[in-house]
């Protein structure tokens, strides 16, 4: 019957979209292999960036404290000793200089924190990322290179075989069942199981069932019984027939 051609036909249909997903997921996976990677080089580079700002933070904090003293020194003398004055605006230039210094210091002190803070959100971003990735990998099915490469390879013969069994239909069943495999993914048959569409899983009329139970072997488009609601034509199979 027309009715079986079909539903092996699309059998077939769907194996081929099958193998072709599986080819895309397997290019998928090998890009975000690539992507986590990539992500992992440029949080090592991060972090290592990290550790040179923290180091540089102990060195800058030790000069700081160096200043501070030799700030704190300088106004001690100055208001205790008897000196000329000559001797006191000398000290007072030092004190000035030092006192520069120090704003310079601290300003580099300024800017190492945030610099810092800029590095550590993006290592935090980093990692997130890197984690989303790992996750999304794992959630896609890990094919071996061979299977991949058989499957690749047996895709050209699956669609000869495709296109020889359409050439062979009555072209007005043919224009139907491309058409509705174009609307329904590659699935325009539903099976009739307990007097129900498979596929919307509304109950058919009795009109319906009538003539699936009732339907005539042969090879006519008309033949091809329809789903009233969701217009999938329906396969009720060899058994559900007798
Ligand atoms: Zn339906």
């Amino acid at each position: 019957m027309l009715i079986d051609k079909l539903w092996e036909l699309q059998e077939l249909q769907l194996d081929y979209r099958r193998k072709e997903r599986l080819l895309e997921e397997s290019d998928l996976s090998s890009l975000l292999s690539h992507k986590i990677d990539e992500t992992e080089q440029q949080l090592a580079a991060l972090r290592a960036q990290l550790e040179t700002f923290k180091a540089d933070e102990v060195k800058i904090g030790e000069k700081l404290d160096d200043l501070s003293a030799k700030v704190h020194e300088a106004g001690a003398k100055l208001g205790k000793e008897e000196m000329s004055e000559d001797k006191v605006q000398k000290l007072e230039e030092k004190m000035k200089k030092l006192t520069l210094e120090k704003e310079k210091v601290e300003d580099a002190q300024g800017k190492n924190f945030h610099d810092r803070q800029d590095v550590e959100d993006q290592s935090r971003a980093s990692e997130l990322l890197v984690e989303k990735l790992r996750k999304e990998l794992e959630s896609i099915p890990q094919t071996t290179a061979t299977s991949r490469a058989a499957v690749k390879k047996s895709l050209p013969a699956l669609r000869k075989e495709i296109d020889n069994r359409k050439a062979k239909l009555p072209l007005k069943a043919k224009l139907i069942f491309e058409s509705l495999s174009e609307k329904f993914s590659g699935a325009p048959i539903a099976r009739a199981a307990s007097s129900t569409c498979d596929y919307c899983h509304v109950r058919l009329s009795q009109k319906t069932l009538f003539s699936l139970r009732n339907a005539e072997s042969g090879g006519d488009a008309e033949e091809l019984i329809r789903c009233e609601i969701c217009g999938k034509i329906l396969y009720a199979g060899t058994k559900d027939r007798e």
